[in-house]
């Protein structure tokens, strides 16, 4: 039995933190990671979205270009794509297409798919993928796509810290999200026996 794990990019597979400096750089602010309590950055900083979207659209390549992975990251995804079907499901501008592939290749992962939707409304492409599995870092996502009945893994991160929602697990790290989903599956094949 082959599941359709869809991953999140930023923060699920990237460190969750790496654009601080470059952002901390060009705004001349010092946040620190457990500063970043909620997922609109220009909420933290006090500016006008218009102004983040200034500084993505200069630096967002590079940005993603130098994101650092997190720790297993590849050597997991990898792992469970020998067993299941591995999509990326970023709500990425379709601009950072090539940046996204080359990113993924340098840090080795093996995966059936890449969706760059520019959107961060995610079922319609869950839908089509059939998932079984979401990994999310964006807490909205998480409850949108629960609501739909996804099961979702939400990969703990500071701007993620919000009430539990049924559907929603939170992990921690890779090898809690490796745990998961062969639970999942051991559930699976339990009832289905
Ligand atoms: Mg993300």
């Amino acid at each position: 039995m082959k599941l359709n794990i869809c991953i999140d990019i930023d923060g699920t597979v990237t460190d969750p933190y790496y654009w601080l400096e470059e952002a901390n750089g060009y705004f001349r602010s010092d946040l620190k990671p457990d500063e970043v309590v909620c997922y609109d950055i220009h909420t933290i900083l006090g500016i006008p979205r218009k102004e983040y979207d200034i500084f993505y659209d200069k630096y967002g390549e590079k940005i993603h270009r130098e994101a650092l992975v997190r720790e297993e990251a590849s050597t997991i995804v990898n792992h469970i794509h020998k067993n299941n079907k591995i999509h990326f499901v970023t709500a990425r501008d379709p601009r950072m297409t090539t940046v996204t592939y080359e990113w993924l290749d340098k840090h080795d992962f093996i995966y059936h798919g890449v969706h760059l939707l520019g959107s961060h409304h995610k079922i319609e492409k869950a839908r089509e993928l059939e998932c079984d599995i979401f990994i999310e870092d964006r807490y909205e996502n998480a409850v949108e796509l629960a609501k739909e009945g996804f099961k979702v893994l939400l990969v703990d991160c500071t701007y993620n810290r919000y009430e539990n929602v049924e559907n929603v697990t939170r992990v921690y790290d890779w090898e809690d999200i490796y745990k998961e989903i062969i639970e999942y599956k051991l559930d699976l094949l339990t009832r289905a026996s």
